[in-house]
């Protein structure tokens, strides 16, 4: 594949944990949401994260586990640059993204390309799929370039060419989902924000999907934050583990650690549940 990148210099010897680059960076972050009710009267503040920090290392896979309504999803929409902090700091290569100029935040947006549950609201009705993915495309390529990056990312996720010229009512479920992911590396992104990515789709397809994952992530040496609240998918594909409840991080670790000694009991909870 041409769009293939090298690993960054230096990175050809194995790095030690604290020498490694940190992709993205997570600083005493706190989000809140204003919400009102029913009525739309009363306002009341709901502070969705709390004082989070963490990093993610370039090459590797942070999963995110938690209930529903800890905070996930805002901790991605802030990493994707969707929802701003009201205190803390998302950097990326130790720059703040939330001081990007207009087009530091545009090579931003193509680096890190999220990839959520529900396909059919991530893909327009009225677009075929070829548009689809001609969209996410760098603009700057010439047309050969272009249709030679479109015909990779089918490839890389399984597609068959033939499916171009199809709208997504005509897909299924399994193959809408990797169009998602094909759109997502079409930008030449170095790292997927995967919200729930494959929760939707039945166990099989998830063990397919998981292992397309893979198998993509080590032949892009792409870098995978990973949220899910199924602790199954994130024994499969975690390097470490992030425990969110009620929008503070209690705990995160390397897969093992956290699977076989974790430290909090809300993790043995969440564990335990996930074995029945
Ligand atoms: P999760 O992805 O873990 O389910 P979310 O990040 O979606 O959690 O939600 C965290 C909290 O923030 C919840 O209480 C949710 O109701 C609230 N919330 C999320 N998005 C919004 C929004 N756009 N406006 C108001 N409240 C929100
Ligand atoms: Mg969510």
């Amino acid at each position: 594949m041409f769009w293939i990148r090298k690993p960054a210099s230096g990175n050809r010897k194995m790095k030690s944990n604290t020498d490694r680059e940190k992709l993205i960076e997570v600083k005493e972050l706190t989000v809140r949401y204003r919400q009102r009710n029913g009525f739309g009267l009363r306002e009341k503040t709901v502070e969705a994260l709390k004082d989070i920090s963490f990093f993610i290392h370039r090459g590797e896979t942070l999963a995110l586990v938690g209930e529903t309504g800890s905070g996930k999803s805002t901790i991605a929409m802030s990493i994707l640059h969707f929802v701003s902090p009201d205190s803390g700091k998302v950097l990326c290569s130790g720059e703040d993204i939330w001081k990007y100029k207009r087009a530091e935040l545009r090579a931003y947006h193509r680096k890190v390309q999220p990839v959520f549950q529900n396909a059919d609201e991530s893909l327009n009705p009225r677009l075929k799929i070829r548009l689809a993915l001609a969209d996410a495309v760098d603009p700057t390529l010439s047309s050969e370039e272009k249709s030679l990056r479109l015909r990779d990312c089918l490839s890389s996720v399984q597609l068959n060419e033939d499916i171009l010229t199809r709208f997504p009512h005509q897909l299924s479920g399994g193959q809408k989902q990797r169009v998602c992911i094909a759109r997502a590396l079409a930008t030449g992104s170095e790292m997927l924000v995967l919200d729930e990515a494959i929760s939707s789709q039945d166990l099989s397809l998830q063990a397919h999907l998981l292992k397309l994952l893979l198998e993509l992530k080590k032949k892009l040496s792409l870098t995978f934050f990973y949220i899910s609240h199924d602790l199954e998918t994130v024994r499969v594909i975690a390097d470490r583990v992030g425990i969110l409840k009620d929008g503070r991080l209690i705990e995160i670790g390397d897969k093992n650690e956290i699977f076989n000694s974790p430290k909090e009991s809300y993790t043995q909870l969440l564990l335990e549940r996930s074995r029945f």
